[in-house]
């Protein structure tokens, strides 16, 4: 693991930053796809992990969250209106818009369901993060702000590599992963109103540059 800020780190992966994993505090953040579970548990050893926690459950965030879970015995804490596809995995396939690309992920990337424990909302509290809603590329997607030095976990509202040929660069999320994206940009215009000073994607590197991303959400079309 990689330590980005205190108490943030980012593991390693393969190929490096494609599909993003993070450890806030006690608190590891997403859980790559269900191929990832070895990567992970390899990664964290040593380090009090005491809760799970998802930006949103898509196949390839959602991954290994069963058997993370199962191995430590700690509780999965997900975005209110996604955790019913958290337990359920079959409603992601559902949800996603109806193209060969995200039906092929849904078919390679999703992991077992698995009981969430805490139903995140706005306002709640995690590791020291408050808990944003920005709903658009899930329903309950949710991000990770802490104000005191500017760090930002927004999964997929925003991607900094195109997903599909791993090119370093922002983006917004592929249309046909995205069942609402005009409430996802909606949603990325209120994150860059934030003004991050480390903002941390589920695909592509940390980005240190705040006015490269306020000025990419100001030319989003509404
Ligand atoms: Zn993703």
């Amino acid at each position: 693991m990689k330590q980005l800020a205190p108490d943030v780190w980012m593991l390693s992966g393969f190929p490096p930053n494609g599909i993003n994993v993070y450890v806030i505090g006690d608190v590891l953040i997403d859980a790559a796809s269900r191929h990832a579970t070895r990567r992970i548990m390899r990664q964290i050893k040593g380090h009090t992990i005491n809760a799970h926690a998802l930006t949103h459950a898509h196949p390839d965030h959602q991954g290994a969250s069963h058997e993370v879970c199962e191995r430590l015995g700690i509780p999965y804490w997900v975005g209110a209106n996604d955790a019913d596809a958290a337990e359920n995995p079959e409603l992601i396939g559902e949800r996603q818009p109806d193209h060969p690309i995200s039906q092929f992920f849904v078919k390679v990337f999703t992991g077992p369901g698995h009981p969430v424990d805490r139903k995140l909302v706005e306002g709640d509290e995690v590791a020291g993060f408050k808990v944003l809603d920005v709903p658009g590329h899930s329903a309950g997607h949710v991000a990770y702000w802490r104000e005191s030095d500017g760090v930002l976990i927004l999964g997929d509202v925003l991607n900094n590599m195109d997903v599909l040929t791993g090119i370093p660069g922002l983006h917004d999320p592929k249309p046909y992963l995205t069942p609402d994206p005009v409430t996802n940009r909606q949603s990325a215009r209120k994150l860059a109103a934030l003004e991050p000073r480390l903002t941390l994607f589920g695909h592509g590197a940390p980005l240190r540059d705040t006015k490269k991303l306020v000025d990419f959400v100001d030319k989003l079309p509404d």
